[in-house]
């Protein structure tokens, strides 16, 4: 029987759930708002047993700046959890051939790209970060929120806490939905959209599996010299095949932990053929027997099948102080992995909504619409990007296509975004929005999306495209140029890289792309179809509107240093003096030769 605790405590931010999402944006609030008062709820025991495992252990990176950079957590990462190598991609030669890793098509991620990754280990990083924030002056509820009562305007909200056999009242000024599928704000304010008629198409389940102490060389022995100069293992190897893809992913170096899972698209696949263990591992024997083989040569931790993975949410932040993040908010499919991705993005707007409301600053419900729609945006698009994948992801001449563009995206306009913090900045998301530049990208994916649907009646073979090599689009074009003038010039800081410079080299590149998959899929016609033509101009356009930008912004900050703990101490260095003096210390030459004691020689080499 629950007892009324008429005690409620008062608090700045109730965060409901102590998952990878609550605890990364408790971290981030206490680091950019000093004395912040956070009381984060999670009915998990803090010391995770293998029943809490869940999924979620491939970092991009966008996330690993996030853990790592805004979070100052590089250190602890190195220590604790395996690095990652990109992106791996595999398609089956003959669908009935699969025994070995060499039956397989690849597109191997070959060096070690320009911005780091890591893999995790859920339970350790959620168990180590709960105890940073307890450390740092979160106070930790170990309980359910079974109810929450959401105010209008800046009144206090109040969360109902289930604790034992007590029940408290934890009133706060922000309370932010961090429960995953437990969606507690989604349900309350009828903020949720499921359904394939509503998210693009998707309708897509997930089946997986945790093993232990598996024999990865049955994978690959590692000994690859003259292809990469990087493993082929810690990375996220991706099995294709029609209508589904298979992760794999080693979340552990000492325990050879390893996470294996299957996302599969119900019009291909129905989710009754592999809702059980022994019906996944018959599909994974059959289809990707090579992974069966991996998976049989470890120990069985779990297994979990998750029937609907799509939702999203009509809003992220409300006028009325409550926010969803992580899954509580929006996940479609985990390909590129963008589920930490997206929340990185919500972390950073909800910090600096909160943050700017304590300050008082006049623009501050601005902020919160501004951010909101580009948030609301931002998963659609993600939404989007994994549309069509029912009938594509199994053919490897057009996903290595799909791939490679999605990449140019990804590389060229979203990482430059964050590290500039421009997703925090008013005046570029308005123009980004207004001007379509955004939206341009999600009407170019969509039209080659379609082009890739006819491409596939046709049978037609495009070639295979190399997302790593320079060698697929005129002038040297690299997706991870690593001479990328904002790392090349450790422009970290906000608003130092310059945005537009990324955009009109991508979006240039996007149009011969465009131009190329034309060419090489539909021939003259396909040039000269006025839709297909005014496509690429388009992109064109868009890219000399970011030149005069780039020029523009080039001109306004050309008095800044690219990066000011670097200016600093080059000026610090103008009065520097090499120097060959030592500090004093106990040394030979201050020791009088008589008091050394030379071994007798009978105890030389006894
Ligand atoms: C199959 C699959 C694979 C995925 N793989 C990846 C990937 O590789 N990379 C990636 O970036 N993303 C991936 N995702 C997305 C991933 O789920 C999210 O990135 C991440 O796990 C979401 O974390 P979260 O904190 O929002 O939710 P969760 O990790 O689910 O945490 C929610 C927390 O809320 C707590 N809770 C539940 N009910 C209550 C309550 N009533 N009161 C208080 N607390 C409560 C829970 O105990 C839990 O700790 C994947 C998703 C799926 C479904």
């Amino acid at each position: 029987m629950l007892m009324n605790n008429t005690q409620s405590q008062v608090y700045d931010v109730v965060i409901m759930g102590a998952g990878m999402a609550g605890i990364c944006q408790a971290r981030h609030l206490l680091l950019n708002i000093p004395n912040i008062k956070i009381a984060l709820v999670d009915p998990r025991p803090e010391e995770r047993a293998d029943k809490d495992m869940k999924v979620g252990e491939s970092t991009v990176e966008i996330s690993t700046l996030m853990i790592c950079k805004e979070l100052g957590l590089y250190d602890y990462m190195i220590e604790n959890h395996p690095p990652k190598f990109g992106l791996n991609f595999h398609w089956p030669k003959d669908p009935a051939k699969t025994e070995n890793t060499d039956d397989y098509f690849h597109l191997w991620a070959t060096r070690q790209p320009p911005l780091a990754s890591v893999l995790i280990n859920r339970p350790k990083f959620e168990r180590d970060v709960l105890k940073m924030n307890k450390e740092m002056g979160v106070e930790f509820y170990n309980g359910r929120v079974v109810d929450v009562d959401l105010t209008s305007g800046d009144e206090l909200n109040s969360v109902q806490v289930k604790l034992g056999d007590q029940q408290l009242e934890l009133k706060t000024k922000h309370v932010i939905d961090a429960a995953g599928r437990k969606f507690i704000i989604g349900r309350k304010t009828d903020n949720l959209v499921f359904g394939p008629e509503n998210l693009y198409g998707v309708n897509n389940g997930s089946a997986w599996m945790r093993v232990r102490n598996v024999d990865r060389t049955i994978f690959h022995n590692g000994y690859d010299p003259a292809n990469a100069t990087c493993s082929h293992y810690y990375a996220t190897n991706h099995w294709m095949g029609h209508g589904h893809w298979v992760w794999m992913i080693p979340t552990d170096t000492e325990s050879m932990e390893l996470s294996i899972g299957l996302v599969h698209h119900n019009d291909i696949i129905p989710g009754q053929s592999v809702n059980t263990k022994e019906k996944f591992s018959a599909f994974l024997e059959a289809n990707h027997n090579v992974v069966y083989q991996l998976l049989k040569s470890g120990e069985e931790v779990d297994f979990h099948y998750l029937p609907r993975l799509a939702h999203k949410s009509k809003q992220m932040y409300s006028r009325d102080n409550w926010y969803v993040i992580g899954d509580a908010a929006a996940m479609f499919d985990p390909f590129y992995s963008m589920g930490m991705t997206m929340m990185s993005f919500q972390i950073e707007n909800v910090t600096e909504i909160i943050r700017a409301k304590f300050a008082g600053e006049a623009d501050v419900e601005r902020k919160r619409v501004v951010y909101n729609n580009f948030a609301v945006n931002m998963i659609a698009r993600n939404n989007h990007l994994v549309s069509h994948h029912e009938k594509q992801l199994g053919n490897a001449s057009i996903m290595s296509w799909r791939i490679f563009l999605e990449n140019m995206w990804w590389f060229g306009v979203l990482i430059p975004m964050y590290i500039g913090k421009w997703h925090l900045d008013l005046p570029f998301l308005h123009k980004f929005g207004k001007q379509g530049r955004g939206a341009v990208v999600a009407e170019t994916l969509e039209e080659a999306y379609k082009l890739f649907d006819k491409l596939l009646e046709k049978k037609q073979n495009l070639g295979f495209m190399y997302t790593h090599r320079m060698d697929e689009l005129p002038f040297g074009y690299s997706i991870t140029k690593d001479v990328s003038k904002y790392i090349g010039l450790s422009k970290y800081e906000p608003k130092h890289c310059n945005i537009y410079a990324e955009m009109r080299n991508t979006y240039f590149f996007v149009a011969l792309w465009y131009l190329k998959l034309l060419w090489k899929g539909f021939g003259l016609p396909g040039l000269l179809a006025p839709k297909n033509f005014k496509r690429v101009l388009t992109l064109l356009k868009i890219s000399a509107q970011s030149y005069v930008d780039e020029l523009i912004f080039d001109y306004q900050t050309r008095n800044i240093p690219t990066n000011s703990a670097v200016a600093k101490q080059r000026e610090e260095f103008k009065n520097y003096q090499p120097r060959t003096e030592l500090q004093s210390w106990q040394n030979l030459a201050t020791v009088d030769a008589n008091d050394i004691k030379l071994p007798e020689l009978a105890e030389v080499g006894s």
